[in-house]
């Protein structure tokens, strides 16, 4: 069974055409809706605009999950194609992220319905929102809805055959320093500046990457008004992040103690607020699901590339729900960035080695 390639370049282009940021994913959101029930879907929206369809077959269903929306605030996305590359025109992303995960479950889909065999797989098909903004849509997906078990999240770069099969936990901190205002030159002792507190406490915490499992960083921070002014309050926030919840904790409490350290010797105050923005997994390389993973892909020709991730997606939320999902490669490149571009080749390799996936089982 061949990809179409000329379909599932038209459906991106289609779908980039859409816009989508995360929580604007009305107009993609019904668009889908339609086009999986023509494709014989049985569809549900829920209340935040995840679209869920059923289509019937042999056995226990796949789960096809990718997500709507795209990064930032771009709109008006003009594609370009050269040499077999897809890009924006340089003033926006692409939206390939993830909208070629979406063009290449789609062009599955419509070769199903193309080759009408006699066994179809079961499948369900879950295109998610806001999953940019924190993993928003999956996490107000009710699993409940789902037979299916286990599937795949097309949402990732690298080569055709890369299976994620771990990300990390993530932490985000809120940091708030109270220090006392004064005069800077009349009265400076009188003083107790937030700033250096804060400078300070981000000198001895350790940031970066902690070890090969575990990266921190401060990566907002805010507070003063004039140089005559010592500055009374500083906010911040910061993350860390790990494959293991244990690293993932003991980082978290240094951050915290850090700042905590620093504010009682210096007579500060500081509040810090830590929260559990997701949580992570891991599957080992003899998980049955990703062992079926890898066989399919070498069977479609792909070398299968097993991998953990620095960055969390929806797959996080479902695979602690208690499903199992592996992230697949749809060969987007420069995400977040007005370089993104993905290669023609790739989308079409990925639907390949879909289309082994899922026709693997009947
Ligand atoms: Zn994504």
């Amino acid at each position: 069974m061949q990809v179409n390639e000329q379909r599932l370049v038209d459906t991106f282009l289609s779908l980039v055409h859409i816009d989508s940021p995360a929580k604007q994913e009305e107009a993609i959101s019904r668009h889908l809706a339609k086009m999986l029930a023509a494709l014989g879907g049985r569809v549900q929206r829920d209340e935040v605009g995840n679209v869920l369809a059923h289509f019937p077959g042999v056995g226990e269903p796949i789960i096809l999950n990718a997500h709507m929306d795209t990064v930032g605030q771009d709109t008006g996305i003009k594609p370009v194609i050269r040499d077999g590359i897809i890009y924006s025109d340089g003033t926006t992303i692409l939206g390939g992220d993830d909208k070629s995960g979406v063009a290449v479950i789609l062009e599955v889909l419509n070769m199903l319905q193309e080759a009408a065999p006699k066994q179809r797989p079961a499948l369900e098909v879950l295109f998610s929102v806001s999953e940019e903004i924190g993993l928003v849509g999956a996490s107000h997906f009710d699993t409940t809805q789902l037979r299916g078990k286990h599937g795949m999240v097309l949402d990732s770069g690298g080569p055709i055959g890369t299976i994620i099969i771990g990300a990390p936990y993530q932490d985000n901190h809120k940091i708030t320093v109270h220090g006392k205002s004064s005069h800077a030159g009349a009265a400076p002792e009188k003083g107790i500046s937030a700033i250096e507190v804060a400078a300070a406490a981000i000198t001895i915490m350790p940031l970066g990457r902690i070890d090969p499992e575990t990266t921190a960083n401060v990566g907002i921070i805010r507070g003063g008004s004039a140089t005559n002014i010592i500055t009374e309050t500083v906010y911040a926030e910061s993350e860390a992040r790990s494959l293991q919840e244990e690293k993932l904790k003991a980082q978290t409490e240094r951050m915290r103690q850090a700042w905590l350290g620093v504010a009682t010797v210096r007579g500060a105050k500081v509040d810090f607020e830590s929260r559990r923005v997701y949580n992570g997994y891991y599957f080992d390389a003899d998980q049955p699901w990703v062992a079926y993973l890898g066989e399919r892909m070498r069977a479609a020709g792909f070398e299968p590339l097993l991998k953990t991730s620095g960055g969390g997606s929806d797959a996080n939320i479902f695979n602690n729900a208690g499903l199992t999902m592996a992230v697949l490669s749809t060969g987007m490149t420069n995400v977040h960035t007005h370089q993104e571009q993905i290669a023609v080749q790739d989308m079409v390799d990925a639907a390949k080695a879909l289309w082994s996936i899922v026709t693997g089982v009947v």
